[in-house]
């Protein structure tokens, strides 16, 4: 790695200057190209979605028998999404800013299983291993009915091998819970912001949990080194999986079908917003590419990161993508919203997805729990922190004249405008816990 010159970043990137003052900002890339020219640089695509989807769609039997709360929905983990516009009046106010178009809230923070956006890619890597293993040792067939998977014969031989990950938290429970439940021995190799109720429900389900005093990084470092020991271990890679990139772009198909039955349209004339929170993005970024799969170029995909940890913006707005951290320019790394707390971005999403973003921005802590008493207060519905890093990407959009104008979004265009909040977590938090997020935000 060379050595970076931080007063040379700051002159080249006056932005940087602003994130070390930890200062709310918002960049919006000018370098953003069209799908077709920026696919052969994600170097995946719709063969890619399919196969997941195909996959998923497989194991569904099994996840019905396995987790009864996925029965409603026939073993397809997915979330509803609707509009919240008790929210968008609030938000307008605050802000004294009009939101043209509509606001609405894709809930993954109540998907089944484990509660969090989490439950896309973290299951699906685990799953695309467990199938692997079965097939190869002769024991399950493409065509059988997964629910086989529940027999003991099953469980005996997954228990056979085990599978380790490093996690803030949520990557933790849905890995966690998801491999125990199939018979993998399973360790989740926690950083020490992780929460205690976390840590606590996954050694509940036979999870082995090893905490550290360090970040995010170290928990990752550590538990690949683990790993790297016992050949019968699989490593789940948060920072470089396609595998887990591709469990969230499946939602890209699944919205675009909610939204037909909704009668929400998305075309040239009728744009979608988009506002993903960004850890080390492979949620928001797998779910981007399914969506611009779907969408194509008529959605707009908006990171949203604390301004404690804005390790995406940095890495694409420096173009050094994974060769920088927050910590380099001397930001802690340290905020309330766990999932978001990464200091270094994926170079693999970073490089990936630079052309098919069109924006980044970061907001405070205190916004965050601001956000999440006001969605409780008007919309009755419980997120925790880090899932209302979205909440603010419709009134930057909304103040950011300079970019509506360079993208051709005109008033008329606007008010056809669909703004979706992605909501990333918060289904699984105990009730004392977020009791306690909500006297934080002051919000009665
Ligand atoms: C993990 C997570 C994210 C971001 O996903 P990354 O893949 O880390 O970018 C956002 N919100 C919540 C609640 C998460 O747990």
């Amino acid at each position: 790695m060379t050595t970076l010159n931080i007063q040379k970043l700051k002159t080249d990137f006056p932005l940087v200057n602003k994130l070390i003052a930890l200062e709310e900002i918002s960049w919006f890339n000018p370098n953003i190209t069209s799908l077709e020219e920026a696919l052969p640089y994600v170097g995946l695509g719709e063969k890619n979605i399919e196969d997941a989807s195909q996959r998923l769609s497989r194991f569904a039997p099994y996840l019905v028998e396995a987790f009864p709360e996925t029965a409603a929905m026939k073993g397809i983990i997915e979330s509803e999404v609707f509009e919240i516009e008790k929210m968008k009046e609030s938000l307008e106010q605050q802000f004294s800013t009009p939101i043209l178009g509509r606001l609405m809230l894709k809930k993954d923070s109540h998907l089944p299983i484990s509660g969090s956006i989490k439950a896309r890619g973290g299951i699906y890597e685990v799953l695309t291993h467990a199938e692997k293993l079965a097939i190869e040792a002769g024991l399950l067939n493409e065509s059988d009915d997964y629910s086989k998977l529940m027999s003991d014969d099953f469980k005996q031989f997954f228990s056979q091998y085990s599978i380790a990950v490093g996690s803030t938290g949520n990557l933790g429970m849905s890995i966690g819970i998801m491999s125990a439940k199939l018979g993998f021995s399973v360790s989740v190799h926690m950083s020490a912001d992780a929460r205690e109720w976390k840590k606590n429900t996954l050694r509940s389900h036979g999870v082995n949990v090893v905490e550290y005093e360090q970040d995010y990084g170290v928990a990752v470092e550590q538990g690949r080194k683990e790993a790297e020991k016992d050949p019968m271990c699989f490593f789940i890679d948060d920072e470089n999986s396609q595998t887990l990139f591709l469990g969230y772009s499946v939602a890209g198909e699944r919205l675009k079908k909610q939204f037909e039955e909704k009668n929400i349209l998305v075309n040239d004339e009728h744009p979608l917003f988009v506002y993903l929170p960004c850890g080390v993005g492979g949620g928001p970024g797998g779910v981007a590419f399914g969506l611009k799969m779907a969408f194509g170029d008529n959605v707009h995909c908006i990171f949203a990161e604390p301004t404690h940890s804005p390790c995406m913006l940095l890495g694409v707005h420096t173009g050094l993508h994974d060769e920088i951290s927050v910590q380099d320019i001397g930001i802690d790394n340290i905020t309330a919203a766990d999932g978001l707390a990464v200091g270094r971005a994926s170079g693999f999403v970073g490089r990936a997805m630079e052309r098919l973003l069109d924006g980044y921005y970061t907001m405070t802590d205190e916004a965050m729990y601001l956000q999440l008493g006001l969605l409780n207060k008007q919309e009755g519905i419980k997120l925790e922190p880090s899932a209302l890093a979205g909440m603010m990407g419709a009134i930057v959009v909304s103040k950011d004249q300079q970019y509506q104008d360079r993208m051709k979004f005109d008033d008329a265009k606007m008010k056809n405008a669909t703004h979706l909040v992605w909501a990333t977590g918060g289904g699984m938090v105990p009730e004392l816990e977020m009791n306690s997020y909500l006297e934080k935000s002051g919000i009665k």
